[in-house]
């Protein structure tokens, strides 16, 4: 077995255990293999392991990359999205996790409803109030919404954050219950929460989307900005 094989292994059986702890279904935890700045090689050896649904952080990136991959891939976008690359995302995601403004929705929206497609979205909240995180405050979630929800081409289903990077895992569960809390309070459905050294504590929490790329890939290269 390969090494990605194998740490889809572990991960698969870590997940389930933090699911069992918190008395929910495996079933109801979608893992999402973070590929940023892994090659295509890497990225079908995961899927011939079972792992079907990968996360990207750059829209240029994954442009490269999902042409050059089995079609079975399935991509989201987890990283921030410039408005100017909208059109890009549609055509390349089956879900956007990173929507934080009404004005990038209103783009998503136009260029789906050129592309025939409906595009499911999470929106993203920055519950740390860290001034490098992106993502919308939370008292600012409830009217975007509603304005999303009047856009006939998005299908929000739910919230996403990154959390801080704390030393122990343990120290982010607060912020991964606040976005349950929220995503409660409106009534949705997803919660996109937890990498690597803190995704059981998200589970715990209720973690439906777990975005995992170093434990399952190994140490990327170089580090991504923090976001
Ligand atoms: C890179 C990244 C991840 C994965 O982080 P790991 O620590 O490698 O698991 C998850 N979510 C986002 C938004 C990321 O940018």
């Amino acid at each position: 077995m390969s090494a990605i094989a194998d740490n889809i292994k572990v991960i698969d059986q870590r997940i389930r255990v933090a699911a069992e702890r918190a008395g929910r279904d495996r079933s109801d935890i979608v893992l999402i293999s973070v590929s940023k700045a892994i090659l295509p090689g890497d990225v079908e050896a995961a899927l011939a392991a079972g792992q079907p649904i990968f996360g990207e952080s750059k829209v240029q990136e994954a442009k490269a990359k999902i042409p050059v991959v089995s079609s079975r891939a399935r991509w989201h976008l987890i990283g921030h999205l410039q408005t100017n690359k909208a059109r890009d995302a549609v055509a390349l995601f089956e879900v956007i996790h990173s929507v934080d403004s009404l004005k990038l929705a209103d783009e998503l929206n136009k260029w789906s409803e050129r592309a025939g497609k409906t595009q499911a979205i999470l929106l993203e909240a920055n519950v740390s109030g860290e001034a490098s995180k992106f993502g919308l405050k939370p008292e600012d979630l409830e009217s975007t919404l509603k304005a999303i929800n009047q856009l006939p081409r998005l299908e929000v289903r739910g919230l996403m954050t990154v959390a801080p990077y704390t030393k122990e895992a343990a120290e982010a569960r607060p912020y991964f219950r606040r976005l349950r809390e929220l995503r409660d309070a409106l009534g949705l459905r997803d919660l996109s929460m937890g990498m690597s050294h803190d995704f059981e504590v998200a589970i715990e929490e209720g973690a439906t989307l777990v975005r995992i790329g170093t434990a399952i890939f190994g140490e990327r290269k170089r580090r991504e900005p923090s976001e």
